[in-house]
């Protein structure tokens, strides 16, 4: 009987090896959105359930059958893992009064939780970074937006993925076309899959988002809301597509693109690849004009993306670029009582100086030190024994590069060093 205790299925640790890759995405989306002039804010990963069940939607995917909610007993109060940011951003800008002075650009990173089938660039735990822009109109901030993102990916290299743009109007061109959408598809019945005919009278909008390749057929030729629009958001959309002309950001415009999600009106926009399989999306994001009065808030128009970083991550991989670990600059290795004295001493007074220390605990020969110190990916070991320790010095020897090996006091090794770093 194995009753090893495991992670949960959809839920991965992040080892080590792999942690790099991390650092470098949030080193790199950090400069970017200080770019924009989008400030973090950092929200709790639970929330109440209502919550997600008003901004998300009742009829949607995730408040269907992906939310991990619960009770905590010992309140009774019913709570969610966080699938998304928006609807927590949303939140805690009206709690805490945050568009009193004007529109705000603001951004959060961390883990969302969706109960769905595990498999490549699909997670239970997956990581997302998020922009909410409040109280700006647009179309000029959905363009930025949009442009914010190629940014993103030019900075990190990432080629061949495109971005595709809809509108899905005001509430009443929605409402025009759904029930186009609901004859065209009560015409099909026999081609609806469950999830659709459940959705036929609820949610039919939600249908054109359906993954299930039978159905391509029965989508592709729905009515489009494209055709529907009301003329404010026509013109909205028409000037977007005008920025990114000017930009020189090339589009597609996709009539199927709806979104999971209830909260979006006009722009929807995705980026998209071809590399990963049926895990394409990237990023995706748009306008919720109506989500702030919805959480209780003044009427306040709003345009948010989230990219999905364990897809990113993938597609860097993919293209195998060299994100190289970062190095530990010095291995300390010491042997003997006043060494070792000294070696704490010597190790903190490198790190004083910007120097990355490790040093080298648990005793042992030079020889197996010396091979700890090779092996740990250090550019240099410092080698203290008994001489050293005597006369306070460092013997310095580059473990990289055939340089020979230096005697000298701390403040010397400092300053050579220093002078090694370029
Ligand atoms: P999908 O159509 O792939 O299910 P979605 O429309 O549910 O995506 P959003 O809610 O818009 O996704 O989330 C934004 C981004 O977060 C996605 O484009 C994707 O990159 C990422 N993402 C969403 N769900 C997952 C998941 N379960 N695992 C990993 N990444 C995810
Ligand atoms: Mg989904």
């Amino acid at each position: 009987m194995n009753d090893k205790i495991q992670a949960i299925r959809g839920m991965n640790d992040i080892l080590p090896d792999e942690g790099h890759w991390w650092d470098y995405f949030e080193e790199t989306i950090n400069d970017w959105l200080d770019a924009y002039g989008y400030r973090r804010i950092r929200l709790p990963i639970v929330e109440q359930t209502a919550l997600f069940k008003r901004s998300i939607g009742e009829v949607t995917d995730i408040v269907e059958k992906e939310m991990y909610t619960f009770v905590d007993h010992l309140n009774g109060e019913s709570l969610t893992l966080r699938p998304e940011g928006t609807a927590s951003c949303v939140r805690a800008v009206l709690q805490h009064n945050l568009l009193y002075p004007g529109p705000l650009r603001l951004s959060y990173t961390g883990p969302m939780f969706r109960h769905e089938r595990p498999q490549k660039g699909r997670y239970r735990q997956f990581h997302q970074v998020g922009v909410e822009a409040l109280g700006f109109e647009g179309p000029d901030v959905d363009a930025e937006q949009i442009a914010m993102a190629a940014r993103l990916w030019k900075k990190l290299g990432l080629r061949d993925v495109r971005l595709e743009i809809n509108s899905l109007g005001d509430a009443a061109s929605r409402a025009r076309h759904r029930g186009k959408l609901v004859r065209h598809f009560e015409e099909h019945m026999e081609s609806l899959d469950e999830d659709a005919k459940r959705r036929l009278h609820s949610n039919p909008l939600r249908i054109l988002d359906s993954k299930n390749p039978s159905m391509r057929e029965i989508v592709e030729n729905a009515p489009k809301l494209y055709d529907d629009l009301d003329p404010d958001s026509a013109s909205h959309f028409e000037g977007l597509k005008a920025v990114l002309e000017q930009l020189g950001i090339g589009y597609e415009i996709n009539p199927r693109l709806v979104r999971g999600l209830d909260y979006y009106n006009r722009t929807v926009f995705e980026w998209v690849t071809d590399r990963l399989g049926a895990q394409g999306t990237v990023c995706a994001g748009g306008r919720y004009d109506g989500l702030v009065s919805q959480i209780g808030g003044k009427p306040t128009p709003a345009c948010g993306f989230a990219i999905g970083i364990e897809r990113i991550l993938a597609l860097i991989q993919e293209d195998h670029q060299d994100i190289s670990p970062k190095r530990t600059d010095i291995y300390v290795v010491h042997q003997g009582e006043v060494a070792s004295g000294f070696a704490v001493i010597a190790a903190e007074y490198l790190r004083d100086n910007g120097f990355s220390v490790i040093l080298h605990c648990g005793g042992g020969s030079f020889k197996s030190q010396m091979k700890k110190a090779d092996a740990s990916g250090a550019r240099f070991s410092a080698i203290i024994g008994d001489e050293e320790a005597q006369s306070r010095q460092l013997t310095v020897k580059p473990l990289r590069e055939e340089l020979g090996q230096f005697r000298m006091h701390p403040e010397e090794a400092v300053a050579w060093l220093r002078s090694q770093s370029n």
